[in-house]
């Protein structure tokens, strides 16, 4: 861990000299997020250890029978952008985010889901810290999975691979190198609200490479850059799933989603 933080830091040094500081590895300046001892994006909050995932998993694995398969490598047909069609790239299997044409969002709305997918940061790395390989699987549009090329990436741990986007940190770094395929899969309870009020946290549970990044966490509302998110203002427990366009050109792959209907309660 300690011998991971000095090299990182190294590369952190790197990596601005190389780049120019076009990216911030942190802040000082957030608000403290609630119940913590952090801020949004602390620039000092310890990075979670390196984990080196497993070298196969099964990705060309067919969906399960009651999935719902959002992607199947051919088109964007479940997918919308905004209220245009989809038009990122689609080519060998995967789609490749568009830079600059905008987010993605599926046609369907979910509750409580299983969702697989496959994601690859660029081969050839430019940009760090947030700016290097960074996407996101923003469920309802709200709540952020962040996606990022965090092999050997300084940056703000609550904005690392698998985080909570400005909320918690994974439990590990499980990142792949650049261009290598990586997997989630998130398991996802809608909040619920009663007479106006928050009575369920919307929670998560991640699982990145095969390695355990959250379970049954908590956000405490709607993500928020540089910001605490709350539940003040009542929405559907069900939405699209969206991927996020960050201006680097990020694929996917292989996407189903199983809704949990017994959570639906
Ligand atoms: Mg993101």
């Amino acid at each position: 861990m300690k011998t991971f933080l000095i090299h990182a830091s190294l590369l952190g040094a790197f990596a601005l000299t190389a780049h120019g500081a076009d990216a911030p590895i942190g802040y000082t300046d957030t608000p403290m997020i609630p119940g913590q001892k952090w801020r949004v994006h602390d620039k000092d909050r310890p990075s979670p250890s390196v984990v080196t995932p497993g070298t196969t998993f099964s990705h060309s694995a067919p969906a399960p029978s009651d999935a719902i398969v959002l992607f199947d490598g051919k088109d964007l047909s479940m997918w919308r952008n905004g209220n245009k069609p989809a038009n990122w790239k689609v080519e060998n299997g995967y789609m490749e985010v568009a830079p600059g044409s905008g987010s993605i969002q599926t046609r369907d709305d979910f509750g409580d889901f299983q969702l697989h997918l496959e994601f690859a940061t660029p081969h050839v790395v430019e940009g760090n810290s947030q700016g290097r390989g960074n996407s996101g699987v923003i469920i309802y549009g709200k709540y952020e999975v962040q996606v990022l090329d965090s092999f050997n990436n300084p940056t703000y741990a609550d904005g690392q691979a698998g985080a909570m986007y400005g909320h918690l940190p994974p439990l590990a770094n499980a990142s792949k190198v650049p261009g290598a395929w990586q997997s989630y899969d998130i398991i996802f309870e809608a909040p619920r609200w009663e007479d106006g009020k928050i009575a369920k946290k919307a929670c998560v549970t991640v699982i990145h490479n095969g390695v355990l990044l959250h379970h049954k966490q908590e956000y405490p509302g709607p993500t928020r850059h540089r910001g605490v998110g709350n539940y003040n203002d009542p929405h559907p427990s069900k939405g699209p799933i969206q991927l996020q366009d960050h201006s680097n050109p990020m694929r996917f792959r292989n996407i189903w989603i199983r809704s949990l209907g017994q959570y639906d309660q």
